[in-house]
């Protein structure tokens, strides 16, 4: 480990093969060398530390030597290379940073020394760095060079950002993009590395690395150095994590686990748990959504591969993927998704990656499948040991069988039987149990007197007032997920009404906004009965001819009409997340 040399300078590339993950592009360079189609100005483009610079050099060494092999590459050992390789520039290679060097005197200097044609060697090669920095000036200055340059003089101009680079310019230039080094290579060539300076590193350590590096080689060897130094060579998972402060993979798997069996509170302890250990929200819900992606990943065979990590951790992966549906990573994605954008902008940013863990936990509700759902349960429960209660033998509630009128949309007529199956939204099939029709089955009645006595002693049920009424019915609006916001918007224009002890009505605007509440029905409903604690509640839904405003529909209206016109459009919605505004 002493005269530890930087590693991103110890084992920069020499040579185009040996430059990590930019294969097409080096062949290329290679091809245009051995053929002898030169341009005269080049543009690399791409992130930073993924080997531009690098190229620019591996480039301007093999344009000059007198002995290339047959592969295209340098030979390392003529004249030019050698004073190359001593002075890692040669007097025919002339570097320029122009980050600090952007002045117009900067590239007049530059320019004079253009003119004078090289000593030795058939190419002066010319590297501009961080091009896009030089000021409007000196890219002027320089326009007249790259116009008419001379046939010796080769320049290499290299950005982050080519987007800066005006026209004149990029349209003189042959242009290379590269792109990010993918994971996979970064961690074989620390691998490499590691090995040659004798160093043990573990995979998953590696792969850390390699994910904070962000697809730069540079960055990822100098990260490697670091750990290095901390780890004194004995780079496992647990060090590095602790070096560079990055959330313990564990977990992320430990959060899928209670999303996936609903457990919100022990999720909020263990975000606090992170959050207290000094990590960021924001850290944990783009590690969440790494997370999320690789479970995505790893439920396909033919996607495994895409997972860079070891073999154990595969297995891993492969086991929590097996316990999740698509529609749950689809959807926690975009939960997460949706907290990263929202993060910067904040004012709690704690309460929103709490609302976030929350929605997570109810990413995989509301199922399409057919099938009880487990989430009934609860309430079912309920209604059945409070329906017996409310309902003696003697009095079943008024019958709601009412005529059905183009106006009255009405809760789906109850059967005088013990469970009445009533298609929902979704088309799944709901079973539900009302109060009161058993009145005249006493054997039924008679074994669940019990449960209700227990019930009623509990709960007595609450008056159903107009004010009580409207404020219920606002709370369940206020706690509709974002994915049943045209639902909160109608009931917030529709006005329930109390008829009764037992009975109120919601009076709808239209056809349409009466259709969408009695889909919701079962479960406004059910809250409701829950709220007062009285299952012998019956909802109507009524359309308003005094609020006759089909005509006039509101903007979500509209835009749900031609959603139901056009299904295409919920997908499209879907797909990219759209939202009206
Ligand atoms: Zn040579």
């Amino acid at each position: 480990m002493e005269d530890y040399i930087v590693s991103a300078r110890k084992y920069r590339p020499v040579t185009f093969d040996s430059v990590v993950g930019q294969k097409a592009l080096t062949t290329t360079l290679k091809n245009a060398i051995s053929s002898g189609k030169l341009a005269n100005t080049y543009l690399f483009c791409g992130p930073r530390g993924v080997g531009k610079t690098t190229c620019a050099r591996i480039f301007a060494k093999t344009i000059n030597c007198t002995n290339r092999g047959a592969d295209g590459e340098a030979c390392g050992e003529c004249e030019s290379c050698k004073s190359f390789n001593e002075e890692l520039r040669s007097y025919n290679v002339f570097e320029l940073d122009a980050a600090s060097n952007n002045s117009v005197d900067d590239i007049r200097n530059l320019t004079e020394q253009v003119r004078i044609p090289p000593m030795n060697g058939k190419y002066k090669v010319y590297i501009i760095d961080e091009v896009h920095m030089l000021s409007q000036a000196a890219f002027n200055a320089f326009l007249k060079t790259l116009e008419e340059p001379p046939k010796y003089a080769i320049f290499i101009l290299a950005t982050t950002e080519k987007h800066k680079i005006i026209p004149t310019i990029l349209s003189r230039c042959q242009i290379y993009d590269f792109g990010r080094i993918s994971n996979k290579d970064i961690i074989e060539h620390l691998q490499s590395v590691a090995q040659k300076e004798g160093v043990t590193a573990e995979k998953e350590a590696l792969a850390v690395i390699a994910e904070k590096s962000d697809g730069g080689m540079r960055d990822a060897l100098s990260i490697f150095d670091q750990v290095v130094s901390f780890t004194g060579g004995q780079v496992t998972y647990q060090k590095t994590i602790e070096n560079l402060n990055v959330i313990d993979y564990d977990y992320y798997f430990r959060f899928t686990d209670m999303f996936l069996e609903k457990r919100i509170p022990e999720s909020m302890v263990l975000l606090n748990d992170i959050l207290s250990k000094g990590f960021d929200g924001s850290h944990l819900i783009s590690g969440l959504m790494l997370h999320l992606r690789n479970l995505l990943v790893s439920r396909d065979a033919c996607t495994l591969p895409l997972l860079e990590v070891s073999d154990e951790m595969r297995e891993r992966y492969k086991a929590q993927a097996a316990k999740c549906s698509p529609r749950f990573l689809y959807r926690a994605l975009k939960i997460c998704n949706d907290c990263d954008l929202n993060y910067r902008i904040s004012k709690n940013k704690r309460l929103l990656v709490e609302l976030t863990l929350i929605q997570a936990a109810q990413a995989d509700e509301d199922d399409d499948s057919s099938g009880r759902k487990p989430k009934r349960l609860h309430p079912i429960f309920k209604t059945i040991a409070a329906t017996t209660k409310a309902a003696p033998a003697t009095a079943a509630p008024k019958a709601t069988a009412k005529p059905v009128t183009a106006q009255t949309v009405q809760q789906p007529a109850p059967q005088p039987v013990r469970k009445n199956t009533v298609p929902t939204l979704n088309g799944s099939i709901f079973t539900s149990i009302y109060g009161g029709r058993t009145a005249g089955r006493p054997d039924q009645l008679h074994g669940r007197q019990t449960v209700q006595v227990i019930d009623q002693e509990q709960h007595p049920a609450k008056p159903l007032t107009l004010d009580a009424l409207q404020n219920a019915w606002n709370e369940f609006a206020a706690t509709l997920p974002r994915q049943d916001t045209p639902l909160k918007n109608r009931m917030i224009n529709c006005h329930p009404t109390v008829k009764s002890d037992t009975e109120f009505t919601a009076m709808a605007g239209n056809a349409m906004m009466a259709d969408e509440i009695r889909q919701a029905q079962e479960r406004i409903l059910s809250f409701i009965r829950e709220r007062f604690s009285n299952p012998a509640i019956t909802m109507e839904i009524e359309i308003d001819q005094s609020r006759n405003v089909e005509h006039l529909l509101t903007r979500e209206e509209q835009y749900d009409k031609m959603k139901k016109e056009n299904p295409a459009l919920i997908e499209l919605e879907s797909v990219f997340g759209l939202e009206l505004r």
